[in-house]
């Protein structure tokens, strides 16, 4: 039996920020009885969004595991977020029975409790706040120290594509799609217990590890070469697989979650309720990981989409409708979608949101009918790469002309803002190519004021630092230092400022380049990693990836102790480029993209005499990057045809 911690919390809730965010209760949240099934075969799931509640809450991959596996009357899932540092300080100083243990915020049990306590990392900046839940939880931080009673810490999200870095700290990962792996996962727990826990923790792992579907590190040995490179990852025992492989949901409408959507009780980073409209993408953009390891691209149908929107408004209360995806103009039914949705929900409170990266005229079209019942607050499109020489290396090909004649259509439908998104470190970048970013931006309110016949049109430009992550064509790239980064974006800055004519109407935002360091050693690095999360875990970070939180100092020092034994720096992890023959720490990983399609593709973009432009594969025949074989999966899109009826809004 697990006993509730809240009458414990619920004195000091008083003393800390934002006390509501502990409570638990929302509209949509479930309570279960600890012992829901049988003769001790209930599992039980800690779930969580390793950030605060406000960023953790609306997080949708943790939505969807909470209520597909509480779906199951054998299964009590339950979720806990990172608490403030207020609330740790609460919760470390205690009661007379001691320290307060991380506990969830539906029934307050402590996590430690839990037969499994899973973990979603969207970003590697959460893994000093899992450490700190761990260790509030009183659950070792080292796998290997933890006993028969503690629960297996399990890793998904993207991040878990190379989890090396925190795999001391982990007993599993689990690399693709939540859904159905959450579920087979539990089927072994259950089954492992209800035999009476054959063999202990050891061979419930070892179960797990043989379905080829969940990474169990331990039984993964890591050899290094004199060079401080990686020799070989092999297993360590007979059964175990020498890859681990993703997984893949082949039939979204057969898994129409968030069907119960949870609403916030304190402010949140998104309020409204949003459908995944489709799933992958395979525009082949070379820098983006998610588009790569989500592949193939897996549509929602019309019909699905129209009954989850109205369903989860339903359900929830909430006013506003968000359509996910990658690059959610692409369905192939969206101007149906868009149209449906609209005609639906006129004259209602309900709007609608799409986040618009395509460059082109279509999505101010459908931008035109999301906004019907809403304002016009803005419109984003994401070139990227500010040069057309930068775009071909990063495989984004829109052309200048295509940028300006889209905002030129934005602001002659009324829009006034326009965001336009940029990366600086891009491999190949020269000065030129950032500082043409301040020219595009100039031409685009040039046409703007144009076309409009205002002068209050405003362009936005705001640039992020490239990290060069696993599974892409970028992943052998060097990782631009902080200090080129801060010096490119400042005389970026500079020009757009000495410009008198249209320097006050672009507005700029950028991040300096020392955080993008971290996530790039993180997303890259290796076991020897863990030890720097650690030191900087010990050494106070926490929540790294809020700018007031975030230490760089705190990083390198603990870099320079953790990595002095081992031959290898920071650097090396960074802003080293790697070659064709290096084993790559998540090599063993498998996301189903051929290594030699990633590596050509990689010489092509660097090439400079190369003209190759990877197409999409949903409207030009297939390019082998080895997914659809490898995981025995194909693209699934429409038409189907299927029109969305309007309904009368209750
Ligand atoms: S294997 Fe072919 S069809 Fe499948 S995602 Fe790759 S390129 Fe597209």
């Amino acid at each position: 039996m697990s006993k509730s911690l809240f009458a414990r919390l619920e004195p000091r809730l008083s003393s800390v920020s934002k006390p509501i965010q502990y409570v638990g209760g929302e509209l949509n949240s479930t309570v279960k009885d600890w012992d829901c099934a049988p003769e001790g075969e209930t599992v039980r799931w800690a779930l969580m969004y390793p950030d605060a509640y406000e960023v953790g809450l609306p997080n949708q991959g943790v939505q969807i595991l909470y209520e597909v596996l509480n779906e199951r009357d054998w299964v009590v899932a339950e979720r806990t977020y990172a608490v403030w540092p207020d609330m740790e300080q609460v919760m470390r100083e205690g009661d007379a029975d001691g320290p307060i243990p991380q506990f969830t915020v539906d029934a307050h049990r402590p996590v430690r409790d839990f037969d499994l306590f899973g973990l979603s990392f969207s970003t590697e900046l959460g893994y000093t706040n899992m450490l700190n839940a761990l260790d509030l939880a009183g659950i070792p931080l080292h796998a290997v120290d933890r006993g028969e009673d503690d629960p297996v810490v399990l890793a998904g999200g993207h991040a878990a594509f190379n989890p090396e870095p925190i795999a001391d700290f982990l007993d599993a990962a689990v690399l693709g799609d939540g859904e159905e792996v959450v579920l087979a996962i539990s089927e072994v727990v259950r089954e492992w217990k209800g035999e009476g826990r054959p063999g202990g923790r050891d061979e419930l792992l070892r179960r797990l590890a043989v379905s080829g579907g969940v990474y169990v590190p331990k039984f993964y040995d890591v050899g290094y070469a004199e060079d401080g490179s990686i020799e070989a990852v092999v297993p360590n025992r007979p059964g175990i697989p020498f890859r681990v492989r993703k997984h893949t949901l082949m039939d979204l409408d057969a898994w129409p979650y968030p069907a119960k959507p949870l609403v916030p009780l304190a402010e949140t980073v998104h309020e409204r309720f949003s459908v995944e409209i489709f799933r992958g993408c395979t525009r082949g953009c070379r820098f983006c990981q998610a588009g790569m390891i989500t592949r193939p691209v897996r549509e929602r149908s019309i019909e699905t989409i129209g009954d989850m929107v109205e369903n989860g408004i339903r359900k929830s209360g909430f006013e506003e409708v968000g359509l996910l995806s990658l690059s959610s103009a692409d369905h192939t039914e969206i101007g149906d979608v868009a149209k449906g949705l609209a005609d639906r929900y006129d004259g209602s409170n309900v709007s609608l949101s799409l986040p618009s990266t395509r460059v082109d005229a279509f999505n101010i079209t459908l931008a035109n009918e999301f906004s019907r019942n809403g304002r016009r607050s803005g419109l984003t499109f994401a070139p990227e790469g500010g040069s057309e020489r930068m775009r071909k290396v990063i495989n984004k090909m829109v052309t200048e002309e295509d940028l300006i004649r889209t905002v030129a259509t934005a602001y002659s439908h009324g829009w006034r803002q326009v965001k336009l998104y940029f990366m600086c470190g891009l491999p190949t970048e020269t000065d030129e190519d950032v500082l043409a970013i301040a020219d595009l931006a100039k031409k685009v309110i040039a046409k703007g004021r144009e076309v409009s016949g205002r002068n209050d049109i405003r362009c936005t430009v705001s640039i992020g630092g490239f990290v060069p992550k696993p599974h892409t064509p970028f992943q052998w790239a060097a990782q631009l230092d902080h200090e080129t980064t801060d010096e490119r974006l400042k005389k970026l800055r500079d020009t757009v400022r000495e410009d008198k004519r249209y320097g006050r109407a672009i507005g700029f935002r950028y991040h300096d380049g020392k955080p993008g360091i971290v996530e790039g050693l993180l997303s890259r690095g290796d076991r020897r990693v863990g030890a720097i999360v650690e030191q900087v875990w010990r050494d106070g970070g926490r929540f790294d990836g809020w700018s007031e939180h975030f230490s760089y100092d705190r990083w390198i020092e603990s870099a320079e102790k953790a990595l002095a034994p081992t031959g290898v720096d920071l650097d090396w992890f960074t802003t080293r480029e790697r070659e064709y023959d290096e084993v790559l720490p998540w090599d063993h990983l498998d996301s189903g993209l051929d290594k030699d399609w990633l590596w050509a593709d990689w010489e092509d973009a660097i090439d400079p005499d190369s003209d190759v432009e990877v197409e999409d594969c949903r409207w030009t025949p297939c390019y082998d990057c080895g997914v659809c074989p490898e995981m025995d999966t194909e693209i699934q899109i429409g038409p189907t045809g299927q029109k969305l009826l309007p309904l009368s809004v209750v």
